[in-house]
C-alpha cells in the first residue's frame, strides 16, 4: 500500500494551496493508495471528503504535524490537538496514553548548510557524522521513526536523516510535505499490508512493516535511498 505520510490542505493549513478534493483526484491519477492529512497543530475529518476518497480508491488517515520546541513532529493516534503537546516530552506522554506513533519530521531541514545554521539554536552538525546529528537533536530520543524522505528537503538533508535513522536503529518514513498537487506522492511510505484505519496504520508502523520510497508523482517509484 502506497501512502504519502505528510500532506497539508487548505482545510487545515493556512500555508497550503491544496484543496482536499483536488488532492484526492491527484492521488487517484498517480496511483497513490492512501494519504495522511497532517495539518499544522490541527486535526479534522469530514465524512463527505472520506466518501469522495473511498469512491476513488484512496484512503485518508488523520495525523497532526505538531510544532514542538524541537521542531515538527508527525503524530498519529490523536483525533484532536491536546494542550501542552508543544513540549515534546508531554507529546510523548500523551501519545503513549493512546498507543500512538511519533515521527521526527524533516529533522535536518536547513540544519546542515552552514549558511542557515545561524537561525537554529541547535549546535552545528557535521554532515559527515550522524552521531553529531543525534547529539544535536534531543527530539530524536522521543520519536518512534524518522522522516527520511521529505519532498521539501534537499537530497543531502534526506540522506543524512536516513544515516541518523540507521544509527538509531529506527526505520524511515517518506512523506511529500505537499502544499500543492504537483508534489503529492514525490515521497511515500510503502506498507507491506493494506490498512483502512489509523489504528491499523499504527499497528503496521509499530511492527516495522514499511519502507520509504520516492518518485511516484513522476511515475518513477523507487526505494530510498
Ligand atoms: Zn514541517
Ligand atoms: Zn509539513
Amino acid at each position: 500500500m502506497l501512502i504519502d505520510f505528510h500532506v497539508h490542505t487548505t482545510r487545515g493549513s493556512a500555508d497550503s494551496n491544496l484543496d482536499p478534493f483536488a488532492m484526492i483526484d491527484q492521488a487517484q491519477r498517480i496511483g497513490l493508495d492512501g494519504i495522511c492529512v497532517t495539518e499544522h497543530d490541527h486535526a479534522w475529518t469530514d465524512p463527505a471528503i472520506e466518501d469522495y476518497a473511498r469512491a476513488r480508491g484512496v484512503t485518508l488517515f488523520c495525523g497532526i504535524e505538531v510544532t514542538t520546541e524541537w521542531g515538527h513532529v508527525g503524530a498519529f493516534g490523536l483525533d484532536r490537538y491536546v494542550g501542552g503537546i508543544y513540549k515534546v516530552k508531554e507529546l510523548r506522554r500523551v501519545i503513549n496514553d493512546v498507543g500512538g506513533f511519533l515521527i521526527a519530521n524533516h529533522p535536518f531541514r536547513y540544519k546542515l548548510d552552514p549558511r542557515f545554521q545561524f537561525i537554529h539554536k541547535t549546535p552545528p552538525i557535521d554532515p559527515t557524522d550522524p552521531d553529531s546529528g543525534i547529539q544535536a537533536l534531543e527530539v530524536l530520543q522521543y520519536v518512534d521513526a524518522v522522516e527520511v524522505v521529505n519532498g521539501a528537503c534537499s537530497e543531502q538533508e534526506n540522506l543524512f536523516a536516513h544515516a541518523v535513522a540507521e544509527r538509531l536503529g529506527c526505520k524511515g518514513i517518506g512523506g511529500s510535505d505537499s502544499h500543492s498537487a504537483a508534489s503529492l506522492g514525490c515521497a511515500v511510505t510503502i506498507l507491506e499490508r493494506t490498512v483502512s484505519t489509523v489504528q491499523e496504520l499504527i499497528e503496521e508502523l509499530k511492527a516495522g512493516r514499511y519502507r520509504a520510497a520516492q518518485g511516484l508523482n513522476i511515475g518513477q517509484l523507487r526505494a530510498f535511498p
